[in-house]
């Protein structure tokens, strides 16, 4: 039986080198080759002797998902839907930030997803399964590749888990890739430049804040009262807000990391001076920053996007109970770039559904 590299640990590829009667430092070589040199497969691994390179070959693999459709919006946002080896798909987004410094790279971690926001495309798509280790891990991969083909001077400076799926719901998987990315054996990047992004899977956010990890956690809020919040974000009929509340007063507690609670706005639904001030008390608690993101309709969308006056009333209300609450810009709009869109409307017999337009806000 062959071994998947992508998605083992550098201490897990030492095991694996040594096993086969290897030094642990062959290990750290594999590992290099994978995740910093981004090798696709053994023979590339030049600094390996040639004799172990052939018994590499023959027990282990390197998979990446395929890149199956890519779409480019005028904003320089690229959208990737990635084909996996059972047949199903995610989506991953480029996103560049200003003054060419780089991009932010939204990562998907489930196909679909159960927690079925109705504002989102991903939601309305159901949920078919957990992402594994190495599908997380492969949609970085390959974008870091498709970048390097093309000579981008950007590297990727953020990984943001705000693409397909609730990644609390896969949290094994995740914070090994979480963990894999931070290696600075192997990807490297700062625990800093990683965001996780719930709608308020209290478990997980109570487990993640004992994982001694600098990362950043954003909350899908939508909502600040329990009757629009239990529409908006299903998850809040189990958890309701009064529990979220009391886990990120944890997290925040014991990580000492600011959280962000990310607040849709949908014309009529949750942009009320109520809803504003109701936003305003429960971030002052947290002592949380907001991002304010006009919600991005498509067709067939029961959900309406609030003209820019009520958005700008809104957020004066909201800053009036002394909470920064700023504006974000949408990324990809003409593109699907908001979560789960490029992928239902690509997925045979699927309909265009609506998208929450947090998941194109990414920064
Ligand atoms: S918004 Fe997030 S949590 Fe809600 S259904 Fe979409 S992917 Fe899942």
């Amino acid at each position: 039986m062959t071994v998947e590299l992508v998605g083992l640990t550098c201490r897990e590829m030492e095991e694996l080198l040594v096993r086969m009667g290897e030094p642990a430092y062959r290990g750290r070589q594999v590992c290099r080759w994978v995740y910093r040199e981004g090798a696709g497969e053994v023979e590339a691994m030049t600094d390996l002797p040639l004799t172990l390179r052939r018994r590499l070959a023959e027990s282990v693999t390197i998979t990446l998902p395929v890149l199956q459709l890519q779409r480019q919006s005028r904003d320089g946002t690229r959208k990737l839907l990635l084909g996996l080896e059972d047949g199903l798909t995610v989506e991953t987004v480029l996103i560049p930030q200003p003054r060419k410094a780089g991009f932010t790279l939204c990562l998907s971690s489930q196909v679909g997803c159960p927690v079925g926001c109705p504002l989102c495309a991903t939601g309305m798509s159901g949920f078919r399964r957990n992402l594994g280790v190495h599908e997380i891990v492969g949609q970085y991969l390959l974008a870091r590749g498709l970048l390097r083909r093309e000579e981008q001077t950007g590297v990727i400076r953020n990984v943001v888990f705000m693409g397909m799926g609730e990644p609390l719901l896969n949290y094994e998987a995740v914070l090994k890739a979480v963990r894999i990315l931070t290696d600075t054996a192997a990807v490297g990047m700062a625990q800093r430049h990683v965001t996780i992004s719930t709608a308020g899977e209290v478990e997980g956010i109570r487990r993640l804040a004992g994982e001694g990890l600098q990362v950043n956690l954003a909350v899908s809020l939508h909502a600040a009262s329990n009757r629009v919040r239990d529409v908006l974000v299903p998850l809040n009929r189990k958890y309701p807000l009064e529990l979220l509340e009391q886990a990120l007063q944890e997290y925040f507690a014991r990580t000492g990391r600011r959280i962000t609670l990310e607040y849709v706005l949908v014309e009529g639904v949750n942009t009320s001076n109520g809803d504003a001030r109701a936003l305003a008390r429960f971030a002052r608690s947290l002592r949380a920053n907001v991002n304010l993101i006009p919600y991005n309709p498509v067709s067939g969308s029961p959900y309406r996007r609030p003209s820019a006056a009520e958005v700008r009333r809104f957020q004066r209300e909201v800053e009036a109970g002394g909470v920064r609450a700023p504006v974000r810009q949408e990324h990809g709009s003409d593109i699907e770039a908001a979560c789960g869109q490029l992928r239902a409307k690509n997925a045979p017999g699927r309909g265009r559904k609506s998208a929450p337009a947090h998941r194109t806000s990414r920064e």
